[in-house]
């Protein structure tokens, strides 16, 4: 139960053993023509979606060379790990970054947006680049309105990393006009890691046109027009495609209302149930991330804890990054889960703190009465 690689369904794991096939004929075009209606409709799009053979790492840093020039001004909003890796993307190519930064475990403060971006008379910022979802604390930051303000700037791109978001929680690309929403494939796609998205507005195309970032591999002209004839300017992953197909086709039958609304059931057990375990969440209880809850225990060493959990039950959970290290662990919820893994989680974080003498047995008996009653809510 980490926030990637996620559990991987048996019908997708059938699809990733198919014999690949070659990635310039019929067959493949008809997949890929499959799939890009489908991630279409995943992101609540009539934008480009493209993939790309790469971690999620590698759409956002498309995102950004394919429509920046050196020396332009951007907004990074920074509160967690990932925010602290676009920051770092962005000097890498040389643009002028201004951070807005929060606490890490608290969400960004959407009125600091406002204010830079209103402030900014000469429209010299060219995009604003935050992480939705930071899977790192926990925390989900509030993207509809920090989207509405860029908007309101009329000229800043909104570069978005919804790895831990898109295929969780609401994601509505062209109702929050989002520019590029990057996401990977080990995530709530439930395929294993090697593919990448991005979905891509006229307006970033536009900007795309007066990029002087250097790009080749990444230089998503070129995945635009050969999706013209449903294909790929590279070999793609194939049989990544193959479970691609298949897990989008899972989660249509699914369909997004149910999807995002188990995610929020299992958002609000966990939480719910920690509480009475005398642990502490970790981020602003108003802003959880829908996909991933992280924990705070206190006196007890999390990187200890994480190894019982591991070496009774085997189950492995996320421990915290750099100076969280030993201070927080964090489950992952997000894609192929179903209630009795939010049962099983819960019943193993209890049985532990029991054995260590930290809860009651009806402390334990309360966590698991208080997640079932979450899940079993509509
Ligand atoms: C997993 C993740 C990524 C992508 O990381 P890769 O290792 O490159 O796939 C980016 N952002 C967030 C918030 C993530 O959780």
């Amino acid at each position: 139960m980490i926030p990637g690689p996620t559990p991987v369904p048996e019908k997708v794991l059938h699809a990733l053993c198919k014999h690949p096939i070659g990635h310039r004929s019929k067959e493949f075009q008809t997949l890929i023509e499959s799939t890009t209606k489908n991630l279409k409709w995943l992101h609540q799009t009539q934008n480009d979606v493209l993939t790309i053979t790469g971690s999620g790492t590698a759409a956002m840093e498309a995102g950004i060379i394919n429509t920046l020039s050196k020396g332009d001004k951007v907004i990074c909003g920074e509160n967690g790990k990932f925010g602290e890796r676009w920051v770092k993307v962005a000097q890498e190519f040389g643009l002028e970054v201004i951070k807005i930064e929060s606490e890490w475990g608290t969400p960004l403060n959407p009125e600091e947006f406002k204010k830079v971006l209103e402030e900014d008379k000469h429209k010299e910022i060219k995009a604003v680049i935050l992480t939705h979802s930071e899977t790192s604390t926990g925390v989900i930051n509030d993207l509809e309105t920090i989207s509405s303000y860029i908007r309101e700037h009329n000229t800043a791109l909104s570069i978005v990393d919804c790895v831990t978001s898109l295929g969780a929680c609401n994601v509505p690309t062209d109702e929050w006009q989002l520019d590029i929403v990057a996401s990977g494939s080990q995530k709530g796609y439930m395929i294993p890691p090697g593919l990448s998205f991005i979905a891509m507005s006229e307006k970033a195309w536009e900007a795309a046109e007066k990029s002087n970032l250097p790009k080749f591999y990444l230089n998503l002209k070129a995945y635009r027009k050969s999706l013209l004839s449903n294909s790929n300017p590279y070999t793609p992953a194939v049989n990544l495609v193959f479970a691609l197909d298949e897990a989008l086709k899972m989660m249509r039958d699914e369909g997004l209302e149910n999807i995002f609304r188990r995610h929020n059931k299992h958002k609000l057990a966990i939480s719910n149930a920690i509480k009475t375990l005398n642990l502490k969440l970790f981020a602003d209880e108003k802003y959880l991330s829908p996909s991933i809850t992280a924990i705070n225990t206190g006196e007890i060493d999390a990187e200890e804890f994480r190894k019982i959990i591991k070496n009774k039950f085997d189950i492995l959970l996320a421990g915290g990054q750099d100076h969280l290290k030993g201070k927080i662990f964090r489950i992952g919820h997000l894609g192929y889960i179903n209630d009795r893994d939010i049962m099983t989680i819960i019943s193993a974080i209890s049985k532990v703190l029991l054995d260590l003498g930290k809860i009651s047995a009806q402390e334990a008996g309360a966590a698991l009465v208080m997640a079932s009653k979450y899940l079993d809510s509509k």
